[in-house]
């Protein structure tokens, strides 16, 4: 298998912890490179971005992800505009977040999302970083390596041990290993 190469921005949006996100970074990047695909991870903005606060429901306490794909765009088309040097344009961006996330009614519990077709992947930190240190970075880490595989093109898998199975519980997330089943791993795709 050849080996892809992807430049990916790392976007917190409201405050996380900077010493947990390089955790989960390097986590992430681990798991990707047992898929030979080599990620370099890099910060966009030096400071967190503040919470979209059109974002907020207040019937559901929690925040619409649309704001945060909108935004992940615009940092998109910022980064193409400012690297004049193409080398170091981004190739995906993650966003991640600590504030409690909801796409629908329908969804109680949405740890992310990825915006469809788009290379940009979101997740919150709020209902997976419990437990201890170890079991947070890795829930997080499971869930992130996820809606990043959106982005490279995977769908959901209905086998619960794939990093692709769409969890809806802390449960999901722990039964669920750390790498991607054998039909996504030939699903891969830049
Ligand atoms: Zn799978």
């Amino acid at each position: 298998m050849k080996t892809i190469n992807s430049r990916i921005g790392v976007q917190p949006i409201g405050y996380v912890d900077p010493t947990f996100l390089n955790s989960i970074i390097s986590k992430v990047s681990d798991i990707y490179a047992t898929v030979d695909i080599n990620i370099s991870f890099m910060y966009v903005a030096p400071q967190p971005l503040p919470v979209p606060a059109l974002a907020f429901n207040e019937n559901y306490t929690k925040y619409h992800i649309s704001p945060f794909f909108s935004l992940g765009s615009y940092l998109m088309s910022l980064s193409e505009k400012k690297i004049k040097d193409k080398s170091m344009k981004l190739d995906k961006l993650f966003l991640i977040t600590s504030v409690p996330l909801y796409m629908d009614m329908y969804t109680p519990i949405l740890y992310g999302a990825a915006d469809g077709g788009s290379p940009i992947s979101l997740v919150s930190t709020a209902e997976l970083a419990h437990g201890t240190k170890e079991q947070s970075i890795e829930r997080v880490s499971k869930e992130a390596s996820r809606f990043i595989g959106s982005t490279f093109g995977l769908s959901q898998c209905w086998d619960p041990e794939c990093l692709m199975f769409a969890c809806e519980t802390l449960l999901d997330v722990d039964t669920k290993s750390l790498s991607f089943c054998d039909t996504c791993k030939s699903n891969i795709r830049t």
